[in-house]
């Protein structure tokens, strides 16, 4: 069974990379797979990914976190104790980590009809710590992530988690695509539509 997941994990990362959305050591994946997850090796480039790459981590937050696993192994730990995540997905976005820093709000509301539906609403948290790559604050993350399939964290990137892989790559493509019509509209300087509004405005066709 592992093997699948690793097959099904190699071939995320290859697709995030050629997508740009991680740089050659950026980014983590993991899988839940009965009492634990299986994580990517810390440092690793996702765009090419073995089956060594892989690290086994416990779901018992009692237990510790083997050395290898990615940086952000606590925060996948977390999300899988509090949210009915069966996987998850964190890359660093160019538009997402611009969007978040360009947004005032703590939140970007997505504007186009696959992303209403798909995501809702992007919560944006203020857990990174500039320069350090890693470390973020479990807590926070897991906070809003109970609500929202996606978030982003100003000056770092993106978590989504999905009840597949395939389901967390689809809103982590989702959630850049409306990161960058969310730019696109700002630097056409339509600020009437940028300005964050409601979903129900939308969906009651009152654009
Ligand atoms: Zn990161």
């Amino acid at each position: 069974m592992t093997e699948r997941y690793s097959e099904q994990l190699i071939a995320v990362g290859k697709e995030l990379y050629a997508r740009s959305l991680v740089t050659t050591r950026g980014g983590n994946l993991s899988v839940k797979i009965g009492g634990g997850f299986l994580i990517t090796r810390t440092g690793k480039n996702l765009g090419q990914l073995s089956g060594s790459d892989f690290i086994s981590v416990d779901l018992d937050a009692n237990t510790a976190i083997p050395a290898e696993a990615s940086c952000e192994a606590q925060v996948h730990r977390a999300l899988y104790n509090s949210t009915t995540a069966q996987s998850i997905v964190h890359v660093h976005g160019a538009h997402a980590i611009a969007a978040a820093i360009s947004s005032r709000s703590d939140r970007i509301q997505p504007v186009h009809n696959e992303a209403i539906i798909g995501l809702h609403s992007i919560p944006i948290i203020n857990t990174s710590v500039p320069g350090e790559e890693s470390g973020e604050d479990p807590a926070a993350i897991v906070e809003a992530l109970k609500r929202a399939p996606a978030l982003l964290i100003r000056g770092h990137g993106s978590f989504a988690t999905g009840h597949s892989l395939d389901q967390a790559l689809y809103r982590t493509l989702l959630l850049e695509d409306c990161c960058r019509i969310f730019l696109l509209l700002r630097g056409a300087n339509s600020p009437d539509v940028v300005r964050e509004r409601p979903v129900e405005s939308y969906l009651q066709n009152d654009a």
